[in-house]
């Protein structure tokens, strides 16, 4: 960090800053300017509260030089992570946009398999479907729990996909984990810490979602929590934010994309459907996101969007998610990747 200290700064003031920094175990140094004195800090500052040093007397601003996160950070690890979603399966994160596709819940048997059936030939790597769903009302479907964890492993065994599925509370861990091959933390979990810790102390890969109201800082932080456990195949999925909008369900923050590329060496997948709320909206996003980067999307697709239990407006049919896969081929090859 830099602290820059205010134009009428005792040089007492700045001594004390620099006994603050001894203190921390960093080094100083220090530059004179003609109108401020500036304290630079040597060392590896990542982990120590710069907020308190911005309360000194005599202190006006601390520029932070390195990323709070290290594991999740681009200074640690320059090359970017691809994580296999399955052992000798597909990946994510490499010159192929990978597709994660299914309903946004488990509802039966029959429906999950015939859509199971429909995404992998339309090329989709993964089927995604939420066993525990988390429902803003308490008296809505609240998913099939083991049951839908059975019919995903069955849809697995029939196609190959890679099963993604939610995990929402620790003691959901190990059931949730043996039947499925990536665990998905969702938006609203995204800053439960004890989650994401118990995520990083087993090996199946984890789709983070961004937090509704969270800055990419903080998603990428809670991502570190997992890392930091000594899981580091994580992704993480950009799902859209809330904001005043109300033409879509949330707003999709697709400069999170190059943004995240940008500070972190980990895959970027795009949820066009919670990112929108609109069935209508979901192609145009799935190119858009490919066109600016997008590692991989995860999208939801029901053979009967209108009887779907959760999600149906937001759900593409087997028939839209096969033109789609289509046209991202094209813009794929057009930004020299493939899809
Ligand atoms: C979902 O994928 O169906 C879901 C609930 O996602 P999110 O956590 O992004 O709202
Ligand atoms: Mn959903």
């Amino acid at each position: 960090m830099i602290v820059v200290m205010k134009p009428n700064a005792s040089q007492q003031q700045t001594n004390h800053v620099v006994q603050l920094v001894r203190e921390m175990g960093l080094k100083e140094h220090i530059i004179v300017g003609e109108e401020r004195t500036v304290v630079a800090v040597i060392g590896n500052d990542r982990f120590k509260d710069r907020t308190a040093m911005e309360s000194v007397d005599g202190v006006d601003k601390v520029v932070p030089i390195l990323a709070p996160y290290k594991m999740a950070s681009k200074e640690i690890k320059k090359d970017r992570t691809i994580v296999a979603l399955q052992k000798d399966g597909g990946r994510i994160g490499g010159n192929k946009v990978g597709v994660i596709a299914g309903p946004c819940s488990v509802e039966d048997k029959t429906k999950l398999l015939e859509i199971a059936h429909a995404v992998k030939e339309a090329g989709a790597i993964g089927l995604r479907g939420g066993a525990f769903k988390p429902r803003t009302n308490p008296y809505s479907f609240q998913g099939l729990a083991e049951e839908g964890l059975k019919y995903l492993a069955l849809a697995r065994e029939q196609t190959g996909l890679a099963v993604v599925t939610e995990v929402m509370a620790v003691e959901q861990l190990a059931l949730v984990a043996q039947y499925s091959d990536v665990l998905q933390i969702g938006a609203r979990n995204m800053q439960n810490f004890n989650l994401l810790s118990a995520a990083g102390e087993q090996s199946k890969p984890v789709l983070l979602k961004r937090g509704m109201s969270a800055t990419l800082e903080e998603f990428l932080l809670a991502a570190e929590y997992i890392m930091a456990k000594g899981n580091t195949n994580v992704m993480l999925c950009e799902r859209g934010i809330r904001t005043y909008e109300d033409y879509v369900r949330n707003t999709l923050a697709l400069a999170a994309v190059p943004e995240l590329h940008r500070v972190s060496h980990l895959p970027v997948i795009i949820d066009p459907s919670q990112g929108t709320g609109k069935s209508y909206l979901v192609d145009s996003m799935c190119r858009a996101a490919v066109a600016a980067g997008a590692d991989g999307l995860i999208v939801e697709v029901h053979n009967d969007p209108e009887h779907a239990l959760t999600d149906g407006a937001q759900s593409i049919t087997p028939k839209q998610f096969e033109d789609m896969m289509r046209a991202i081929k094209r813009i794929a090859s057009a930004v020299d990747r493939e899809a």
